[in-house]
């Protein structure tokens, strides 16, 4: 046996293909997590992810503490924290995975000066990620800004290394001080707020064994060669729902893609090129460390966004009078989660229909997703919006009513989540304002209730395209087409 080593978990909460805590496995370790939330800044995690985390936490706990080594939890600034524990224990390193946030490398890059200084080390894996996003770049050298490229190198490299097993008996290490009881992180809604997570625990099992539990249920072949359709069918459970697990590291990408690998072989490539779309968001925040707040393209950096509380207001509560994005805004106050088709056509709807800026919705989608992540987050605001490196056609103005007429046609998903609509007739389930006052009535009382659209489709389509076009203007030089 030789040094103690310190495991510093951090969005890798899993024993399974975790390579920190296998480079030390047969050493003594003190395995700790730390909430920095002023390191974070903006990027504090919030709201649902809060939920997440504690009972990530708790699973995590449990699972050390069964191995031998239980986990030490701390709150405040990590690096000092964890230098000191490292002097008081005599480790020779700090063993983690590394990040792409910005506050995440800064912590790195202070922490490793500061054990450095003291003889010390920080030795950083792959452990939330299939690739370093400094370790693939165009053939310019220079980093992918465009998906299509990004992903055909990725897959040209091959499948990934195989996953590591899960150490067994741990060499726990005495922590100098028993650190904080799990719930001193106040991590969970308490009163006088609402309970409104009420709803989670129905839907997701936090923690390692319900991500493997989950990924067992998804790789299987006959799913995966459904994926490419059934994954835009909101009503019903197509994609894998691995976002959260994988958000949180309960589950490797590498284990994710040897599980669909192993089930599908050919036939997992489309959903593993999803897998790669989190690994490009990544790659991009990596490079753009603004991503999160400021436009990529410049020529989106003046957009004539109209701020309006009233309109983000009925959004958010999912009273826009377009039942398919309406469901999508309950679904995720309910279980803090929304299908991927719909989170595009609700982004849609906000930032080019009723023109309000796109941050508002992240910041709203980092309150309410247990998924919430700032990379995948941020890229996929601005696809939506046009402003990001990589964005959907900027004339691309999804039509809500025909969006869903498209992907629900039977009006399955907006029944679901909209119950005051659930009795409306097929033909107009999309479309409530067209029903004869005979369907509304029969459809029951609350369907009165149910709000007129908050803007006219034809109208605010062309409002849109006419701010875009004029951002088009503004900087000739971009490649935004006339
Ligand atoms: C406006 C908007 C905001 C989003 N915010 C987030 C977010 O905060 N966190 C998040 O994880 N995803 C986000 N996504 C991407 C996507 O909607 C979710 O990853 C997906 O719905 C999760 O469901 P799933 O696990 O069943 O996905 P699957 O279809 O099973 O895909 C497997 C995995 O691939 C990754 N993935 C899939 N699509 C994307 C994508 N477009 N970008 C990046 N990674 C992807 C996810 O990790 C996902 O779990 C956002 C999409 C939009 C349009």
């Amino acid at each position: 046996m030789t040094a103690p080593a310190i495991v510093w978990f951090r969005q890798d909460l899993r024993l399974a293909d975790n390579p920190a805590l296998h480079a030390v496995r047969d050493r003594p370790v003190l395995p700790v997590f730390v909430l920095d939330e002023a390191a974070m800044g903006e990027l504090a995690y919030r709201g649902a992810a809060r939920w997440w985390l504690h009972h990530s936490l708790a699973a995590l706990s449990a699972s050390l503490a069964a191995s031998g080594a239980p986990l030490l939890i701390l709150r405040g600034d990590a690096v000092p924290l964890l230098a000191e524990l490292a002097r008081d224990v005599g480790a020779a390193e700090v063993q983690a995975g590394w990040l792409v946030e910005p506050w995440a490398r800064a912590q790195e890059a202070a922490l490793s000066a500061r054990l450095a200084a003291e003889g010390r080390a920080l030795v950083l894996h792959a452990s939330t990620h299939l690739m370093r996003p400094d370790g693939i770049a165009a053939a310019s050298g220079r980093p992918y800004t465009v998906y299509a490229p990004f992903a055909k190198k990725a897959l040209e490299r091959g499948d990934p290394p195989p996953p590591l097993e899960a150490p067994g008996r741990l060499h726990g290490l005495a922590a100098p001080s028993p650190g904080l009881a799990l719930s001193a992180l106040d991590l969970l809604p308490r009163a006088p707020v609402p309970d409104w997570a009420a709803g989670f625990g129905t839907v997701w099992t936090p923690g390692e064994a319900g991500a493997l539990a989950r990924l067992g249920r998804f790789a299987r072949r006959a799913r995966l060669r459904a994926y490419p359709e059934s994954r835009n069918d909101p009503g019903i459970e197509g994609s894998s729902g691995l976002s959260p697990h994988l958000r949180w590291g309960e589950v490797s990408p590498r284990q994710v893609w040897h599980s669909a690998r192993s089930a599908g072989a050919e036939d997992a490539t489309p959903f593993l090129r999803e897998i790669l779309w989190r690994e490009f968001s990544h790659h991009l925040l990596w490079h753009r460390p603004e991503m999160g707040r400021e436009a990529l393209r410049p020529a989106f950096r003046d957009f004539p966004y109209a701020p309006d509380r009233a309109l983000l207001r009925a959004w958010q509560r999912g009273r826009t009078g377009f039942p398919i994005v309406d469901a999508g805004m309950r679904q995720l106050w309910r279980i803090g989660w929304m299908h991927n088709r719909v989170r595009m056509i609700a982004a849609s709807l906000l930032v080019k229909h009723l023109l309000q800026p796109w941050q508002d919705g992240a910041a709203w989608f980092n309150d309410t997703l247990v998924d919430a992540d700032p990379a995948n987050n941020a890229a996929s605001w601005q696809w939506i919006a046009g402003s990001g490196t990589d964005a959907s056609p900027y004339f691309r103005v999804f039509n809500p009513t025909l969006q869903g007429e498209k992907f629900d046609p039977d009006g399955v998903y907006v029944r679901r989540w909209v119950p005051e609509l659930a009795r409306m007739p097929a033909r107009y389930i999309h479309r409530p304002w067209e029903a004869p006052e005979a369907a509304r009535r029969a459809a029951g009382p609350g369907a009165a209730d149910y709000p007129r659209p908050v803007v006219e489709h034809a109208a605010a389509r062309e409002r849109a395209l006419a701010a875009l076009r004029a951002a088009a203007r503004r900087a000739p030089a971009e490649a935004v087409p006339p």
